[in-house]
């Protein structure tokens, strides 16, 4: 008999038909003799919904209220599937984050799981019942609803089958797997067998929502085994896994990541003297801004430019403070970009093999595409360039990585 939390995403529990298709599979595992623990998330639509609401009224939302109201979206659907499983004849029971007791720290919006009680679902399992646990919800010290950050109901599950000792989780959604690339941007894209928690990490870190980032993270510390199937198709998935098979046929890359969610920044003419990098840098990091690339030019004429990005939420309020700074250390312009586009090449197998970034540049160069900013780790490169073309990049790349599916009828 095997433990198994299996997490439903938005798509997979959005009309009352797909529940109840749910709860027929759910009750497949159960008749089977598994001890099952289902994460919902709430239908999809619903989240968005709720946060339009709240803005309706706040632009900014109070932070403790949006958790309060959106958290709502969960709890609608436990019940739907808990009422579901009943009907088909299924002793089931269903729990928000607060009556498990999911603990999180008091950042709403995007709290992190601290400890969670497992007696409750332990006692209902025993008593042979599937528990039917909301996702992306939690509650702090003080007994204030939190939630964790958008596609959070993936870190619960996660998080749910460390503390259970699990067998599995199993995270079901609208696709058959990791792909090595985004399949809606990339039809050729190929499900992949396996991937390791490190490319998975970076593969999310990078924009490849498919998995939210904290629940790779936590299956990685607490060595869960984790699989990403269809939730209404049958097949293997892909199991995130600790082992790099050192086989021949390993690719150089494994997958190709993208996001939009960047901005740049550059500050132009900047006085080359010890402790640039710290002044310009030092006022962003203090207003809690959050940094991801950087660049800074070969001095020229004793001074230098400075470039870099942060997430798109926060580039106003960059923009201001590299403003203020320009003018006390004398730069010549502070300039920005929110029109830009990120994308990463990332493969383990890239340890092993030199000049991949230059492959890379050259399948960006033949198609005419500028890169702006570019950065790398031992297991992934990444580039910056103008948002129009990176629908462009991304098939460029996958093409020139050897990553295409085979055409029908070449195989
Ligand atoms: P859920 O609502 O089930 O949590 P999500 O929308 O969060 O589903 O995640 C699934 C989506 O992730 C897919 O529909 C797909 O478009 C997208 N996606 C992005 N990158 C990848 C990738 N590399 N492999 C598979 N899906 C990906
Ligand atoms: N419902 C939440 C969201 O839309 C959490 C989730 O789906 O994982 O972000
Ligand atoms: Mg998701």
């Amino acid at each position: 008999m095997a433990l198994i939390v299996q997490k439903f995403g938005g798509t997979s529990v959005g009309t009352v038909e797909r529940i109840e298709q749910v709860a027929e599979k759910v009750k497949r595992f159960h008749e089977a003799g598994d001890q099952i623990v289902v994460v919902v998330s709430a239908m999809s639509g619903e989240t968005n919904r709720l946060i339009g609401l709240a803005k309706q009224i706040m632009e900014q939302p109070d932070p403790r209220e949006l958790d309060v109201m959106v958290s709502t979206g969960e709890q609608v659907t436990i019940g739907l599937l808990a009422m579901a499983l009943l009907k088909c004849g299924v002793q089931a029971v269903s729990y928000t984050g607060n009556q498990v007791r999911i603990l999180t720290d008091s950042a709403h919006t995007k709290a992190r799981i601290q400890q969670i009680d497992d007696a409750r679902i332990r006692a209902e399992l025993k008593a042979g019942k599937v528990v039917v646990v909301a996702g992306f919800q939690g509650v702090d010290e003080q007994g204030n609803i939190t939630t964790l950050g958008r596609g959070g109901s993936d870190t619960t599950g996660v998080a749910l089958a460390a503390a259970l000792k699990a067998d599995e989780c199993q995270i079901y959604t609208d696709v058959d797997g990791v792909y090595t690339t985004d399949p809606r941007v990339v039809p050729q894209a190929q499900r992949l067998d396996k991937i390791t928690f490190e490319e998975m990490l970076e593969m999310a870190s990078l924009g490849s929502k498919v998995l939210q980032i904290r629940s790779v993270e936590f299956a990685g510390k607490y060595n869960v085994p984790l699989r990403v199937l269809h939730s209404f198709q049958e097949g293997p998935g892909t199991l995130i896994t600790l082992d790099e098979e050192e086989s021949m046929e390993q690719p150089i890359i494994s997958g190709i990541a993208f996001n939009r969610d960047e901005a740049k920044l550059t500050i132009r003419g900047v006085p080359d003297t010890p402790g640039v990098a710290f002044k310009i840098l030092g006022p962003i990091s203090a207003a809690n801004i959050e940094v991801d690339m950087i660049v800074q030019n070969v001095a020229h004429d004793n001074t230098t430019d400075f470039t870099f990005t942060v997430h798109r939420n926060d580039y106003q309020s960059a923009l201001e403070i590299l403003k203020r700074t320009g003018v006390e250390i004398g730069a010549r312009e502070s300039v920005g970009d929110t029109k830009i586009a990120k994308v990463s090449i990332v493969g383990v197998g890239m340890r092993s093999h030199a000049g991949v970034a230059s492959q890379m540049f050259e399948a960006l160069a033949k198609e005419s595409i500028n890169i702006q900013m570019i950065s790398t780790s031992e297991i992934k490169v990444s580039v910056v360039i103008e948002e129009k073309y990176l629908e462009l990049a991304v098939r460029a790349l996958h093409t020139a990585f050897e990553l295409d599916a085979p055409a029908r009828g070449a195989e």
